[in-house]
């Protein structure tokens, strides 16, 4: 192994000259500047500081705005009990394992090469890089929450459940939005699924749970300015395709229905996300055009062909449970594929 030697003593100058070189006795009758010494920029030395002592979380506290609540009086089950419930769970306990979950990361993250952990790389052959960042989210994918209040789902991801389920955000009907976890962190709210090549949902993507019972449940037009608020902000911040904002019954049809065929996709995609197609415009395919390619080219799994068509009618078509395609939407598919392409 190398000793470790001083990398400072032979930083090139602009020249490609090291220090030491530049140190060498000056030829006579030539005129000698001094060169400054040479230090590192104060970044690097900040850098280096950390790396070797990385700075303490910044632990935030949780600070209950609803102090009026009178536990006596809630009524099981009401918005006021699972607020109340979702309150003293951040206080206890949710917030301390959220940041004990973020240092987790932080040291998986900090880990230099280690051949017990990856037998394919020698430790010693540690060169670390200096040009990255962290990974962005490439797609959002949108829920119904499937439960009967907003403060019902505060309360549903602060706790531990045996089958882990959280989102990044929470959109209430009175179009208040909840954030729940930071934007770079993997949630898990997706689960199986497939859409073009991408099974695991949960590495690329952020979740937007809408505050929905998912039955006959409208969603409101206040809930819908609120989601299309935050959907400008997600898309432009993390350069997200129009395409990669769909549905969880897109990506995992076989499993789930949301959001519901309630749900305004039209008046999504005429504010820019997610795709709807051409009323007023649809031509009649290719005479050998196949709707099912066609729905793996949007990005639908068709190893169960029936799925990817009940998918597809949920989103686009959305009063027709039918498995089976009319000409009139193959020319729908078309339509849409040709945006995809
Ligand atoms: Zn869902």
């Amino acid at each position: 192994m190398p000793s470790k030697r001083n990398i400072l003593s032979t930083i090139p100058n602009a020249r490609g000259n090291t220090a030491k070189q530049q140190n060498l006795p000056p030829q006579t009758n030539q005129t000698v500047f001094k060169t400054p010494e040479q230090k590192p920029p104060p970044s690097e030395i900040a850098s280096k500081a950390s790396f070797e002592a990385p700075a303490p979380l910044r632990y935030k506290p949780f600070i209950s705005k609803n102090t009026n609540i009178n536990p006596e009086a809630l009524v099981y089950g009401s918005p006021q009990y699972y607020l109340y419930r979702a309150d003293s769970l951040q206080k206890t306990y949710s917030r301390k394992i959220y940041y004990d979950n973020l240092q987790t990361i932080i040291d998986q993250i900090s880990a230099t090469p280690d051949d017990k952990l990856n037998p394919a790389v020698n430790t010693d052959n540690w060169y670390a890089a200096i040009d990255f960042n962290i990974r962005k989210p490439h797609f959002i994918i949108l829920h119904h929450t499937g439960q009967n209040s907003v403060e019902q789902t505060l309360f549903t991801f602060s706790f531990r459940k045996k089958l882990e389920s959280s989102a990044h955000y929470v959109v209430s009907r009175d179009g208040a939005v909840y954030q729940m976890l930071n934007d770079y962190v993997r949630s898990y709210h997706a689960g199986a699924g497939k859409w073009g090549n991408i099974s695991d949902m949960n590495s690329c993507s952020l979740g937007i749970e809408i505050d929905n019972n998912g039955e006959k449940d409208l969603f409101t037009s206040a809930q819908i300015n609120a989601l299309i608020k935050l959907l400008t902000y997600l898309k432009e911040k993390y350069s997200i395709p129009t395409g990669n904002i769909i549905g969880h019954s897109d990506f995992a049809p076989m499993r789930k229905n949301d959001p519901s065929v309630l749900f305004p996709w039209s008046r999504l995609a005429l504010a820019g996300f997610g795709y709807w197609y051409d009323i007023n415009n649809l031509k009649e395919p290719p005479p050998d055009f196949n709707p099912l390619l066609a729905l793996r080219v949007i990005g639908y799994d068709i190893s169960v062909p029936e799925y990817a068509i009940i998918g597809f009618k949920r989103h686009f078509i959305q009063n027709n449970e039918s498995k089976t395609l009319s000409d009139y939407e193959k020319k729908i598919i078309y339509n849409i594929m040709l945006k995809y392409e």
